[in-house]
């Protein structure tokens, strides 16, 4: 048995020791490769696995090419997660310290070890340093081909440095902006927040939207109802209060605002100041009526249970005709209301809300997918297409779309809305990470970094435009994300990071200080060799090292850093840099990589812009998505331990394409193993067998061989894992088989072979190190030149021969499994030569599209002729039938002599006697049934 856990162990040990991932700038071409850099607050699952064995593949097919590869790797800290998980162990909170318990004992497994690095996690670098050091393990036990000299984490002084010259680069451009803005907050850690400080944020696609607060008469008071469709107003009918919730008066600028408790709560969050003046219980407010600002009209106060007083402002307005939701409340709670309709809609009568909810035969406010169909339907056509009627004053006439900008600027001129921002998600509530809720909160003097500025955005487009994206089907989401990208806070008021250098009262938040790093990997190990200071890390030196502005010998002496050193490293970054491929999770297309894309253009030159991004889907496990909760996470860590890191890689590569979820099944793992045991174990055979020759056999498999490789190569070339894996592992395992089953000896592959374990090197490199050097070879396989295809070798025709044997082969079982017994002798008969005139002519006339031609052109050949009506037969059947017609020019001789000469390989297959007789020498009826390419069989 081989003991894969122990080659693996021994080849990444011996990789480490020889330094064969350590890249510096040479004569080759270069290709430079970066993933983003893993947040240092918990441990690895296979998810993560997908994506780095997904680059590792890519990254050892290109060192094996011959380019110079670079591929480093640094740890990412900034923000708020580390410092809560410090501040609750700290605080010997529980939860949280069974949890990291949990996370420690994957790699440590002393009870006393395990609480010393606990305890110690009440300092964040402790935190940091420990998940750093446990994914350098878990990606060395991957076997990925890391420099890990240029390693980092976002703290770093040195890294500092070059953030601080970053933002004085997007601010001396104007990207960076300062103002009120209403912006995601976490009100435990009374902080701004974004993706990454919110539980699962990638996912749930929280965000800020502003709605319209409509103030309704009140006596002296307003009720405020909050809508996204101010223009609704017109056909108001009626307010929705909650009779179970708490209401409360709020000072807002001398007026009196009703609205919920939990609004009230939230709203203070975008105003400052605001006072509460009274309290009401919902129930009080049943049965009375406000008015309606734009036309006086007097709408009732009705209970609905269904208004979420957590929701906005915990008041809705009812508009039955042309909300779904409204007209399916009113229907429910029998109220005497009539509807108004104010909007035209082709295809509608006057209430479109009704209309829909009949037709899809809605009934309860609980049905709330199919209304948020019906709304979502209704809202777009009437948005687009609907026009106000008459009752609309001046917006009569006119289509929502034309006037709604001019409608909100009128009302807020006459005083009758005013705003109130709210968290919009797909799962809501929204958390914070530290477990505190996630509001909407407007802050004075906010930084921002505005990709909604105009030039900026043409720039981020162009740059996208020669950008290659892999699966191409994700670049209209970069596109997508390019257009709606708008303001973005870019610092908070604490957190782990770097301060912003013109007010370092702010820190950079995590995803504003992760975007142009791949520039910092190309030189941090000279400033380290070298000793450099971070004061010396001046804007001036990194202005001459990445953009080469400025004199060398000024920055000398701005810097105190020799000239030789200066000039290393910008040679070295012009080296590296433009970035050749970045890969990650699809998830990331909103955030991390739209924003690497707008921060190259903002700071680098065009010659230095990203070449290329690939994505990778997310991973499963036996149809449920991983997570904590359900207990079904593998960690990463088990991987190498509980399957091997190259059965994981062959796994996961090939059960799914990029684009594709992969569902991790149990079955299917053990089903690669065995085939990665064969695979073993054929090329462990190959390389003991005495030297053998050749036989016919093997000028197909050497074919298909060069075919395999060219395929593969093709693939890779076109960042495909699955269609390279599919040719270089699994139809090469399969044409080996054959092949021996053929007759075919290993001691006359060995050259094969050994260029087959160079073929897989990328997806198994542990197991391609042993066998290689089991063939007596000194050097690493990893740094091996990638096999060339033998184009000489490839003969079509002779793997269509060969087809025509497996084609005879497969039938010959289904007959037997037919008649379900085992047969005595087989007799195989070949067609009389003038079928093969028959067939030739009518391949030729159907590639030449003549097919409606073939009764009379065929017939009009005397050998065909000859056979009259039985001709005339075949002909028509082909006709109706053209896929019956051989692809390739089978020829009689050739047809018959493969079956003869593969007697004792049939003999063998079938344990029966086998006879090969051509038509014209059988009295056989069956005789007459045998076609070119579709031989007739009698088993007896
Ligand atoms: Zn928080």
């Amino acid at each position: 048995m081989v003991d894969f856990q122990k080659i693996e162990a021994k080849w990444q040990k011996k990789w480490e020791d020889k330094r064969i991932f350590e890249s510096n700038p040479s004569k080759q071409d270069k290709y430079f490769v970066a993933i983003p850099y893993p947040y240092t607050s918990g441990p690895f699952h296979i998810g993560h696995g997908r994506t780095y064995a997904t680059a590792d593949i890519f990254t050892r097919y290109h060192i094996m090419k011959g380019e110079n590869v670079l591929w480093p790797m640094g740890f990412h800290v900034t923000g708020t997660p580390v410092l809560a998980i410090s501040q609750k162990i700290k605080n010997d909170d529980w939860k949280t310290m069974q949890m990291f318990k949990d996370y420690i004992s994957l790699h440590t497994k002393d009870p006393k070890e395990i609480n010393k690095i606990l305890s110690s996690f009440s300092e964040p670098k402790n935190v940091m340093s420990y998940f750093a050091e446990t994914f350098r393990q878990d990606f060395k036990a991957m076997g990925c081909a890391i420099d890990w000299r240029r390693s980092f984490t976002t703290t770093d002084p040195e890294y500092n440095k070059f953030i601080e010259w970053q933002f004085h680069k997007l601010k001396d451009s104007g990207f960076i902006t300062k103002g009120k803005y209403p912006v995601l907050y976490c009100k435990n850690c009374k902080n701004a927040v974004g993706e990454d400080d919110i539980k699962g944020g990638d996912e749930i696609k929280a965000k800020v939207e502003e709605f319209t607060v409509i103030k309704f008469p009140f006596g002296k008071k307003y009720i405020v109802a909050a809508t996204f469709r101010p223009e609704t107003i017109f056909g108001a009918t009626n307010l929705w209060i909650n009779p179970r919730a708490k209401y409360v008066e709020l000072n807002v600028n001398n007026e009196i605002w009703i609205m919920s408790k939990l609004a009230s709560e939230k709203f203070k969050f975008q105003n400052k100041g605001l006072e509460v003046t009274g309290e009401i219980l919902g129930k009080e407010l049943i049965g009375k009526k406000a008015k309606n600002p734009i036309n006086e009209k007097q709408l009732p106060i009705i209970e609905a249970s269904f208004v979420d007083p957590n929701n906005a402002t915990g008041v809705v307005y009812s508009v039955p005709a042309h909300a779904p939701y409204d007209y399916v409340a009113l229907k429910n709670s029998g109220a005497k209301i009539d509807m108004i309709s104010i909007i035209k809609l082709e295809g509608y009568g006057d209430f479109p809300a009704k209309e829909i909810v009949d037709s899809m035969g809605i009934e309860k406010q609980t049905e709330t997918e199919k209304l948020k169909k019906a709304t979502e339907e209704i809202y777009k056509s009437e948005f687009y297409s609907g026009v106000l009627k008459e009752n609309c004053g001046k917006y009569a006439g006119k289509k929502i779309s034309q006037i709604k900008d001019l409608l909100i600027k009128d009302f807020r001129k006459k005083n009758l809305i005013g705003s109130f921002y709210e968290v919009v998600a797909l799962e809501k509530p929204v958390k914070c990470r530290c477990g505190g809720d996630v509001i909407a909160a407007i802050l004075d003097d906010q930084w921002f970094i505005d990709y909604g500025n105009t030039k900026w955005k043409e720039k981020a487009r162009e740059c996208l435009k020669n950008m290659e994206i892999v699966p191409e089907a994700y670049k209209k989401q970069f596109e997508d994300t390019i257009e709606w990208l708008h303001e973005r806070p870019c610092a908070r008021r604490r957190g782990l990071g770097t301060p912003l250098p013109f007010n370092p009262e702010w820190i950079i938040e995590s995803l504003s200080d992760s975007t142009i790093y791949m520039a910092f990997y190309t030189v941090i190990h000279h400033i380290r060799a070298n000793r450099i200071k971070p004061e010396q890390l001046t804007p001036e030196f990194w202005d001459y090292v990445f953009l080469e502005k400025g004199s060398i010998k000024k920055t000398e002496k701005e810097t105190g850093i020799s000239k030789d050193v200066l000039k290393i490293m910008h040679d070295e970054f012009e080296y590296w840099y433009p970035l050749d491929l970045r890969h990650t999770g699809i998830a990331h297309i909103t955030n991390h990589l739209t924003f690497f894309i707008f921060n190259h253009v903002a700071v680098f030159p065009k010659k230095q812009w990203p070449v290329r991004i690939t994505l990778n889907e997310l991973l499963i496990r036996e149809g449920r998505k991983m997570s904590k909760s359900i207990g079904n996470v593998i960690p990463l860590v088990d991987i190498p331990k509980q399957y091997g890191a190259d059965l994981f890689r062959l796994y996961i590569a090939f059960t799914a394409d990029l684009s594709t979820v992969v569902d991790w099944k149990e079955s299917d793992v053990l089903a690669a193993k065995s085939k990665l045991f064969q695979f073993y174990g054929i090329v462990e055979e190959a390389l003991k067998s005495k030297v053998s020759e050749e036989k016919q056999i093997n000028v197909w498999l050497r074919s298909r061989f060069a075919r395999n490789i060219k395929a593969a190569t093709e693939a890779l070339d076109k960042y495909n894992p699955r269609q390279y894996i599919l040719h270089a592992f699994y139809n090469t395992i399969n044409d080996i088989s054959y092949f021996r089953r053929r007759g075919g000896e290993l001691g006359s592959i060995k050259d094969l072979v050994l260029k087959w374990i160079k073929l897989l090197a990328p997806i198994i490199p542990h197991s391609c190190e042993e066998l290689w050097s089991l063939s007596g070879s000194k050097n690493f396989i990893s740094a091996e030149k990638w096999p060339e295809p033998d184009k000489k070798s490839i003969s079509l025709d002779i793997e269509n021969y060969e087809e025509l044997l497996m084609n005879l082969v497969a039938d010959i079982q289904s007959i037997i499994k037919l008649i379900g017994k085992k047969p005595e002798k087989i007799t195989v008969f070949t067609p009389s030569e003038w079928k093969y005139v028959l067939v030739s002519k009518a391949k030729e006339l159907k590639s030449a599209g003549r097919l409606q031609d073939a009764m009379k052109k065929i017939m009009e050949i005397e050998k065909v002729k000859a056979n009259g009506s039985q001709a005339s037969k075949i002909i028509t059947r082909l006709m109706q039938d053209p896929g019956k017609i051989p692809e390739f020019d089978v020829k009689a001789d050739k047809e018959f002599s493969l079956y003869e000469e593969s007697k004792e390989y049939l003999k063998k297959e079938f344990n029966a006697k086998i006879e090969i007789i051509q038509e014209k020498n059988s009295k056989e009826a069956k005789a007459k049934q045998a076609m070119p390419n579709k031989p007739a069989i009698l088993v007896e």
